[in-house]
């Protein structure tokens, strides 16, 4: 059996967006730029794909600017708003502990440039209160950023609560929305958000490209300086058959949302109940107001790096929360912020599925974990610190 369950730090692109990107590539491989036919063709497919975009979202395709991915939109929606900010002596920005590293790198750079930030703690379940929000809004606050949904344990926000309280403060507010899009029901009317992100390898499109929106009049700055292309806010030739494939990917995406949901909530809690047998181990996150895909837990007396390797040698692929701090050995931002002690954040294990995900699976998933966190305990030393009462337990 293999079983890819690391959806959340990427996918796989979906048949129709494979079909529908490769004519861009092998035939209509024209510069969008161009004024002969070739090049309108690709023309027409990029705005064709901005209008599919924008309706899925329900924005207008004029608010859509389309980039390299999640990555880039945080960036640009971020300096944007703290260059407009910083016009107006508006220095101070407002986000949370657990945010992508897009978000919080970018914060961490323009506090070295003179902005102040605040990070406002989230709940034990990971929850980004909005009367939190609201108290550490100040005079000076130009934007407040606030993911949709967290990548690491799935905890879905109070963006629509957040995004009133912004404005009505009169400050722009930015969601990372790049778990949340193409998986949870999402308009950006609704969430009252004045910039969002999001990336298509995270619903079945390709990697390397994404979009912004960006809501009418709001300011944009260029991070890529050059050619006039997304009407003068991003430079560079467009990337037409990825853009291409990631709005048929969307278009798949949004239109499974609720059949994919029903689907794939009751397999997560099945998932979620088997692990939670297994002695001193906790879910991450909270139980309800979290993705339909997503499952991550702690377990004590035991390396999550040693945990993956032993779960690939059985057929299943996971991660011990984002791919940024797999590699290192900082244990996660996130679980740190949730109140879970180094040594126990340095256990965990984020188990999510795909749409495709079956009962079996999620049976073998349970079977395989438990076994192999059993036998790395045996010969944990700080296992039997724990069970010779040396130490004591957390979980
Ligand atoms: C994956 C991810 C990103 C980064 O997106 P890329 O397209 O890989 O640059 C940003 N934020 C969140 C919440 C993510 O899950």
């Amino acid at each position: 059996m293999y079983i890819y369950a690391d959806n959340a730090a990427t996918t796989k692109m979906s048949r129709a967006a494979i079909e529908k990107m490769t004519p861009y590539l092998a035939e209509c491989y024209g510069n969008p730029s161009a004024l002969y036919s070739l090049g309108q063709r690709a023309k027409d497919a990029l705005e064709e794909s901005r209008e599919t975009v924008a309706r899925l979202i329900g924005a207008e395709p004029r608010e859509i600017v389309f980039t390299s991915g999640g990555s880039e939109s945080d960036n640009q929606a971020i300096r944007s708003a703290a260059e407009a900010g910083a016009k107006k002596g508006k220095r101070h920005i407002v986000s949370d502990a657990i945010e992508h590293h897009a978000v919080l790198h970018t914060l961490k750079r323009l506090e070295r440039e003179g902005f102040e930030v605040t990070l406002v703690p989230v709940t034990p379940e990971g929850i980004v209160e909005p009367d939190v929000v609201r108290a550490a809004i100040r005079e000076d606050t130009c934007l407040v950023t606030v993911m949709t949904a967290n990548n690491e344990i799935g905890t879905i926000q109070p963006v629509k609560e957040i995004g009133k309280i912004c404005r009505a403060r009169g400050v722009l507010f930015h969601t990372d929305a790049v778990q949340a899009v193409g998986h949870i029901p999402l308009s950006v009317g609704e969430l009252g958000v004045d910039l969002l992100s999001a990336s298509a390898h995270k619903f079945h499109g390709p990697k390397g490209v994404g979009f912004l929106y960006a809501k009418r009049g709001t300011p944009l700055a260029n991070l890529i300086e050059g050619g006039a292309q997304e009407r003068g806010r991003r430079a560079g030739t467009e990337n037409v058959a990825g853009i291409v494939a990631m709005a048929a990917a969307l278009e798949e995406a949004v239109a499974g949302i609720e059949r994919n949901a029903k689907r794939l909530i009751p397999l997560r809690d099945r998932l979620i109940a088997g692990l939670s047998k297994i002695p001193h181990g906790a879910l991450n996150g909270d139980p309800v107001r979290r993705l339909p895909s997503n499952v991550n837990f702690c377990f004590e007396g035991i390396e999550g790096e040693s945990l993956l390797l032993l779960l690939d040698d059985r057929g299943i692929a996971a991660s011990s929360g984002s791919a940024c701090t797999s590699g290192s050995l900082d244990p996660s931002h996130v679980l740190l912020a949730i109140g879970r002690p180094h040594g126990v954040a340095h256990g965990s294990l984020r188990l999510s599925l795909g749409e495709d995900a079956t009962e079996e699976q999620i049976d073998y998933m349970i079977e395989a974990t438990s076994d192999v966190v059993s036998y790395l305990r045996g010969f944990s030393p700080v296992w039997h610190d724990l069970a010779d009462r040396k130490a004591e337990f957390v979980l």
